[in-house]
């Protein structure tokens, strides 16, 4: 179930609220310590979904700042009103009468940490005569999830277990897998009642709440940070397009991303994205490294295979995929020749960061004629060292005579839009010009390149390239790149 909190000031807000969320939620919580003043008995009698009455104490994290009277007041109203559920503090619940029609979810808050003694407090809470215990702790590491699932695993009792904060977001989704009773969900961006929640709409639609259970198959991306990843909103997307029984997670690793690949053993992950900064550090966990990621020193995709995580890297493939069809003139091009057709091109490199060697480790392999450039000219000098290229002075780069530009430095990139890694006058018809930056879709050195009869390639195309890449390793199955691709465009654009 999706529980969706109303914490607004007044009566009236209360009700706008409750319209939004009404069809959003399978249960809405009425949080009367936002508005104490509000008319429980017309929001009990009008509600179109069941309800859940809490008033909590600012001891508990909550806003009521009255007598514990008066709160407890609030509670036992509903409970005479017929309230569906009301919640209760461990601490209060012997001072309320029960009533016959009223479900009592007795609750613990902790916003400073996940207790130590999770299973003694649940125990407690039942024993308080929870009909629904609950437990909501601060989640200061990714890894306290883990105890919230094993307690969540560990009961037939219905139970609310979530772990509140950024590295206890997955708790929120994943706990259905391990048979949470509830989940709570806002109605709107800034609507949360409490930090690390997600939205409401999201959890049904994004992560396909209610198809989760104990069979679902998890995947996820190591990041962070990672509330900007659009990995989330592709993989689940291409996953709901194939009907498929899984859900891709955000996996905030703050820790030793090998210490978290580790831990997260025990939950049967079935595959990982890896991105920055962890593409390097996550190899020590790993059982095996496919020849690629061992070469370039950096895994973006984890594939749990007969017992063991297998670890490899798709962005070169996309990235080389993509620039071949762009000179070659298409896929089919590409399969009917013989060799690369980036073989013997000259192809200028611009960045020497992750990307860089990724895509320069891919060129060098088929045989392109690679020089490098970046504004830090010993990191060019490096990596032209280490894969057996040339390295330009950036200075030099208006009269480099080339094929082919890539720019996987962040030149370009949103908000600094104007700016370009590369002068107009470099550009020549013909040229094959790829732009690592996405966002915006076209920037300006793609806008100049195609007025100066270059053929361009934009971010977009690698950045779904390395997903669908990643998405058919992980199932074995044709990724369906126009959802993936479409969800990245409507991100983009704001949508
Ligand atoms: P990185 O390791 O941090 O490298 C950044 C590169 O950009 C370095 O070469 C850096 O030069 C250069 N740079 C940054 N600011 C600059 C400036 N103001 N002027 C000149 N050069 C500048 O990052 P990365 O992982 O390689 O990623 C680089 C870009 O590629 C990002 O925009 C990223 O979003 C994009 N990317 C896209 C995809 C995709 O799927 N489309 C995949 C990977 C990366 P210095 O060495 O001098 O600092």
């Amino acid at each position: 179930m999706i529980c969706v909190p109303i914490v607004a000031p007044s009566q009236e807000r209360m009700e706008r609220e409750i319209q939004f969320a009404t069809p959003l939620a399978d249960i809405l919580e009425l949080r009367m310590d936002y508005a104490p003043e509000a008319d429980l008995a017309a929001l009990i009698e009008k509600r179109r979904k069941p309800v859940i009455v809490t008033c909590r104490p600012e001891r508990e994290g909550g806003q009521f700042k009255g007598e514990e009277s008066a709160r407890l007041a609030v509670l036992q109203r509903a409970i005479d009103l017929g309230a569906d559920y009301v919640d209760v503090e461990l601490d209060s619940v012997a001072k309320l009468r029960r009533g016959s029609r009223t479900r009592m979810i007795v609750s613990r808050h902790d916003f400073q940490r996940v207790p130590e003694n999770l299973p003694e407090l649940h125990r407690e809470l039942v024993a308080a005569g929870a009909d629904v215990a609950k437990i909501a702790c601060m989640a200061t590491s990714i890894l306290d999830n883990l105890r919230i699932f094993r307690l969540l695993q560990s009961t037939k009792h219905p139970t609310i277990a979530l772990c509140m904060g950024e590295a206890g977001t997955i708790s929120r989704i994943l706990g259905r897998k391990y048979g949470v009773f509830l989940t709570f969900g806002s109605v709107a961006r800034g609507k949360e009642s409490a930090p690390g929640q997600v939205g409401a709409a999201q959890l049904r639609d994004m992560y396909r709440y209610k198809q989760i259970g104990r069979a679902t198959a998890v995947y996820g991306v190591i990041a962070n940070p990672v509330g900007h990843s659009m990995s989330p909103a592709i993989h689940n997307a291409a996953f709901a397009a194939l009907n498929m029984d899984a859900v891709y997670l955000p996996l905030k690793v703050e820790c030793d991303p090998a210490e978290f690949v580790r831990a997260f053993r025990e939950l049967g992950v079935l595959g990982y994205s890896v991105t920055i900064p962890h593409k390097e550090g996550v190899m020590a966990a790993l059982d095996e490294l496919s020849p690629l990621a061992k070469r370039i020193g950096a895994v973006n995709t984890i594939v749990y295979r007969k017992a063991k995580l297998h670890g490899t890297n798709t962005d070169v493939p996309a990235a080389i995929g993509a620039l071949e069809e762009a000179v070659a003139g298409g896929k089919k091009a590409v399969a009917e020749m013989e060799r690369s057709p980036l073989a013997g091109r000259r192809v200028l490199l611009l960045g020497a960061g992750g990307a860089a060697r990724a895509v320069a480790h891919g060129l060098i392999e088929k045989g392109a004629d690679v020089t490098v450039s970046n504004r830090t000219h010993d990191r060019a000098v490096a990596l032209a060292g280490e894969v057996g290229c040339r390295a330009l002075e950036v200075s030099a780069l208006a009269s480099a005579a080339v094929d082919v530009v890539v720019n996987t430095t962040s030149v370009g990139m949103y908000p600094n839009v104007h700016a370009t890694p590369l002068p107009k006058e470099a550009l020549r018809k013909g040229m094959v010009v790829f732009d690592a930056v996405y966002n915006p879709m076209e920037t300006r050195l793609l806008r100049e390149a195609r007025e100066a009869g270059c053929r361009t390639v934009g971010g977009i195309r690698w950045f779904v390239s390395q997903a669908a890449l990643q998405f058919e390793l992980w199932t074995g199955r044709p990724a369906p790149r126009q959802v993936m691709e479409r969800v990245v465009k409507e991100r983009l654009e704001g949508k």
